[in-house]
């Protein structure tokens, strides 16, 4: 079968596609990832017929035999990426050439059948053009795209399975953080630790999310929004949260972020914003940050600015950190001037009212 064509997967409509008035209703106030679009793609493989049966259908249920793989052994990775309206009424993903770099690196880390990187960005365009009336026009909302993949064999044998389903499910998305609160509160996690050297960090993974949830509870329970990590070795280092990368801000005006070595996920914000601070003069460095030194230059005013960032939740200021031994607040404790900054430089490139200087934006027909 060749996907070389314009409408390159066969599509069978829902029979139970919600009527136009009641998407629009669903479309003023979707929350995040919990309405969804009429249909899904779904692609097989086996070692047999390789990738095959490609197809969009109604969205429904999986029957699963109680020994499919993924349900005992995890196998299991997935991407997020959004398409936006654009202010001529089309549509557009953002550097979907990206996210289809990192579906392929993590099925590798996971010993999967990595999925051609051309089917990937084929798969998610034809899913958007088909709900493409499900992408809101409201200011911050967008179509928020979820492209995963398991293992299927049915087998209790540990082992890579020989089987895949791929899937691409997609949701209209409001804001994520459902506070609507200028900063979030982040708990330092001394209990755990999110992935170690040679492990599955830089994997997007299901697994790494699974890990992250006791951690992400603990938070809960001491009154923060979100876990940050620190590293597994020295228990020194920041890492990143649970779904989101971070970046310092500093009296000097640069900026710093930890360094991918495996052991944090390449977010696609977080380069794009290193790109964008560079953009406009700033200095980025990508090194190490203690917690300690966080702390402390939080105290001295040297630091001014902490935020995270990640396709779900864009830019987000963190306000507060606390933990076992450590407690203390960034500057005024709410949105600082340089995330507001690239917050926008970002969304106006991505709702298509900035130049696009990077070729960063697929546009759909
Ligand atoms: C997806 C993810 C991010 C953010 O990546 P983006 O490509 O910017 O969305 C950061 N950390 C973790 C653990 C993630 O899973």
């Amino acid at each position: 079968m060749s996907y070389q064509s314009a409408q390159p997967f066969p599509f069978e409509k829902s029979p139970s596609a919600v009527a136009a008035a009641e998407r629009e209703a669903l479309l003023r106030n979707p929350g995040f990832g919990r309405v969804f679009t009429d249909h899904m793609v779904t692609m097989r493989y086996s070692q047999e017929h390789g990738w095959h049966d490609g197809k969009i259908g109604p969205r429904g249920a999986f029957p699963l035999d109680p020994a499919t793989l993924v349900l005992h052994y995890g196998q299991e990775i997935f991407e997020g990426m959004k398409a936006y309206r654009l202010p001529d009424g089309g549509a557009s993903l953002f550097r979907p050439d990206a996210n289809a770099r990192r579906f392929r690196s993590s099925a590798e880390r996971l010993a999967m059948a990595p999925l051609p990187e051309e089917l990937f960005l084929q798969s998610v365009r034809a899913l958007v053009r088909t709900e493409r009336d499900w992408i809101p026009a409201a200011e911050g909302a967008s179509l928020y795209i979820r492209p995963f993949m398991f293992a299927t064999e049915v087998l209790l044998g540990v082992k890579p399975s020989a089987e895949y389903l791929y899937c691409i499910i997609a949701s209209p998305v409001g804001s994520y953080f459902k506070s609507g609160a200028p900063a979030v509160t982040l708990w330092v996690s001394e209990t755990y630790t999110r992935a170690a050297p040679g492990g599955t960090g830089a994997a997007k993974c299901g697994g790494n999310y699974a890990a992250s949830l006791a951690a992400q509870a603990e938070a809960t329970a001491e009154g923060c929004e979100q876990v940050v990590f620190l590293d597994a070795v020295e228990r020194r280092w920041v890492e990143e949260l649970g779904g989101m990368n971070v970046f310092f801000v500093f009296d000097d005006g640069s900026l710093q972020t930890p360094p991918l070595g495996g052991t944090i996920l390449p977010g696609i914000t977080r380069d794009s914003l290193i790109v964008l601070a560079r953009d406009l003069g700033l200095t980025v460095r990508e090194e190490p940050y203690a917690i300690d030194q966080w702390q402390a230059d939080a105290r001295s005013g040297r630091l001014t600015e902490a935020f995270a960032c990640g396709t779900a939740a864009v830019v987000t200021p963190i306000g507060t950190v606390k933990g076992r031994r450590h407690g203390f607040t960034i500057g005024e404790g709410g949105a600082g001037p340089v995330a507001a900054r690239l917050k926008a430089a970002l969304l106006d490139i991505q709702n298509g009212r900035a130049p696009d200087r990077h070729g960063w934006l697929d546009r759909l027909a």
